[in-house]
């Protein structure tokens, strides 16, 4: 019998964080997945990265994970998401190559010493008494390891479904797991259903390009690894097209072929990414939705049309994709699904993604409820380094809502649960001005230095950019600068006539940081990159403090009870999808609101704010 000290069960998204992160810290690793040339496969939109999406893969990267850099490798479309708001809500993004990602991600991994791949099916769990202790393949092979990582995605009694057509499947064109779900259904976990759809694949070359508006990448793209550079592959464009009042006529007339409308699905699918069904249904006043022609790949003719994902028959699929500008000849390469599959509480589990049901039994990705590659990713590195950290016997990694969105979706998952497909935004965080996508690897890489997860060379080059973070903050403090200096120089001095330091001034500078070397001569010595750092940080800096106060302000309101009378149609600047929950729950408290799934801590701001305000109403009247 082979014996390992991690085995993980997928090679998706969390499945390869997994592994590559247990094998980093130094233990053997076996990553035991369907389809060995499947791994890393995006099973749906070819992208990686975005609003709040963009913050976890920086985060993964700055534990030397795998995705940023893979989709650096891989990236034929880099934009910057927000680029006009402030650093703190901006979201890189990359569409990528299929292939290139695939084959990237299967790069990297073989190069990770200490892994083994194995192409197999897991059907069984080896267990004594409550611990989990290795699993059985369908050819019955034992495989033993004290830690167990199941991250098997939309498999696990996945269920496909067209119309009224419906067929057990992980994902298209590759076959459910179904031994598996059996078995843990049976360890007494919560289990429930969820759904989520793809939309139709086109043919590029059917596609009239000529009538459509083109979108470029930037001209200065936004990496997503701290390690990259420039981009590797040909850049390209995509398109934008536009549904109209023919496509709704389509949709809604045809509306109960629809699976999900047609009562043949019974899990949840994700709110924020909804299907044309969805969003006909939804938003009746809308006369159009935007669609990006996403190119898959450099040397592949498919095309992913992002916004129109659906579970109508591929008949009414063609006809509503013909019915939009560019897309009159289009042909449908492959058409558009919806998936059902099960899943896991999340709030059975540990901040380790250990299971409280079986010691050292790991689930991570999609089976808790999240949806997304980059959510999926970020729960596979911290299960990985946990059940490395366990078997090592260190202290697992501390992910906090202070330190990362890694923090903040494991309390999230953890705390509320999951009733709808859960993903990542920059409102779930209360910290969001110090967790910004340029500082997580300040925030983060010095834990994974501590396990042990970091590679030589971003080692050295992580300690080279604080030394030099070091030097230029010293610098620009080092002086205080007067009003009359400052306007010496050609800078606004601040309203209050007080003295500033170049630290200060920097963070008034918006996009030209290095005017403030007019002001202050010894900052020529510090480096473009690192002053354009310093301003980020210098911008934030008063921010962030207040930002704690407001925070610790909200954990000694929680007690504030809330009215049952209180109608939440009059509390403005709530979601519509925070107000429903929260006319529907009626918390009797501000802890308890904030308890409540998709619950932000902006809207507990607003919710407390409108309290504070009905006490004194009262007490005037
Ligand atoms: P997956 O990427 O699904 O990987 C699961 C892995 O487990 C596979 O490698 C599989 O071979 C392996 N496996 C399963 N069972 C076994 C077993 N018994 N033994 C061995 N190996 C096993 N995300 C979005 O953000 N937005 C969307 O709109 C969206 N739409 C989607 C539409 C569809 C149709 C699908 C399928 C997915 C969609 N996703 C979407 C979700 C996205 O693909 C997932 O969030 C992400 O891939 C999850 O990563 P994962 O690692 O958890 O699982």
């Amino acid at each position: 019998m082979k014996q390992y000290d991690v085995i993980v069960v997928g090679g998706g998204h969390a499945g390869v964080e997994a592994a590559a992160a247990a094998a980093r810290m130094g233990v053997q690793t076996a990553l035991v997945t369907l389809r060995a040339d499947a791994i890393g496969v995006m099973s749906c939109n070819p992208a990686i990265g975005g609003l709040g999406k963009g913050h976890l893969v920086r985060e993964i990267d700055a534990l030397d994970g795998v995705m940023a850099r893979a989709a650096d490798q891989a990236g034929i479309h880099f934009r910057l998401l927000n680029r006009r708001k402030g650093p703190a809500v901006q979201g890189p993004r990359t569409q990528a190559d299929r292939k290139l990602y695939r084959l990237a991600v299967q790069d990297l991994l073989a190069q990770q010493g200490g892994l083994s791949i194995i192409e197999a099916e897991v059907a069984d769990l080896i267990i004594q008494g409550d611990r989990v202790c290795g699993v059985v393949l369908t050819n019955e092979t034992r495989i033993r390891a004290p830690a167990v990582i199941i991250t098997a995605g939309t498999f696990l009694n996945g269920m496909i479904h067209i119309g009224d057509t419906s067929w057990s499947a992980g994902r298209m064109g590759d076959k459910p797991s179904l031994p598996l779900a059996a078995r843990l259904r049976e360890i007494a976990l919560r289990q429930g259903r969820l759904k989520t759809g793809t939309p139709p694949r086109l043919d590029g070359r059917t596609i009239a390009w000529d009538k459509l508006e083109m979108q470029h990448g930037d001209d200065v793209p936004e990496m997503l690894s701290f390690q990259s550079k420039s981009p590797i592959a040909r850049q390209i464009a995509c398109g934008i097209t536009r549904t109209n009042a023919s496509t709704h006529d389509i949709v809604r007339k045809n509306l109960t072929r629809s699976a999900m409308y047609g009562g043949h699905i019974d899990g949840i699918g994700p709110r924020y990414c909804p299907s044309i069904e969805d969003k006909v249904v939804r938003f009746p006043e809308k006369s159009e939705h935007q669609i990006f022609l996403e190119p898959e790949g450099l040397d592949d003719h498919t095309i992913y049309p992002n916004g129109i994902s659906t579970s109508l028959p591929a008949d009414v699929q063609g006809d509503y994709v013909k019915s939009i500008g560019g897309l009159e000849g289009a042909v449908i390469l492959q058409p558009g699904y919806a998936i059902e599959y099960d899943f896991f509480d999340p709030s059975g589990l540990r901040p380790s993604f250990e299971t409280k049901a079986m010691k050292g039994l790991y689930f991570a990705g999609q089976i808790n409820g999240t949806t997304g590659y980059e959510e999926a990713a970020a729960q596979g590195l911290v299960a990985g380094a946990s059940a490395a950290s366990a078997i090592r016997g260190l202290n697992a990694p501390q992910f906090s809502r202070q330190n990362s969105y890694i923090g903040v979706m494991i309390d999230d998952l953890l705390t509320k649960g999951v009733t709808e497909p859960y993903r990542m935004f920059t409102s779930r965080a209360e910290f969001r001005l110090s967790l910004r996508a340029d500082n997580a690897d300040q925030r983060l890489t010095p834990m994974g230095m501590a396990l042990g997860l970091i590679g030589p060379e971003r080692r050295v080059a992580f300690e080279d950019k604080l030394a030099k973070l070091d030097v230029g903050r010293t610098i620009l403090n080092t002086h205080l600068y007067g009003p009359h200096q400052a306007e010496a120089a050609g800078l606004q001095a601040g309203r209050d006539g007080g003295r500033r330091s170049a630290f200060q001034y920097l963070g008034m500078l918006a996009d030209q940081p290095a005017a403030v070397r007019r002001l202050c001569e010894e900052a020529s010595e510090i480096h473009d990159e690192t002053l354009e750092q310093l301003a980020r940080e210098a911008l934030y800096d008063q921010y962030t403090r207040r930002q704690v106060l407001e925070a610790a302000a909200l954990d000694r309101d929680s007690g504030q009870l809330i009215p049952d009378s209180l109608d939440y149609a009059v509390v403005g600047g709530l979601s519509a999808e925070i107000r429903a929950k929260l006319q529907q729950r009626r918390p009797a408290s501000i802890a308890h609101a904030r308890a409540i799934e998709g619950m932000t801590p902006a809207a507990t701001v607003i919710l407390l704010a409108h309290l504070r305000k009905l006490g004194r109403d009262l007490s005037a009247a």
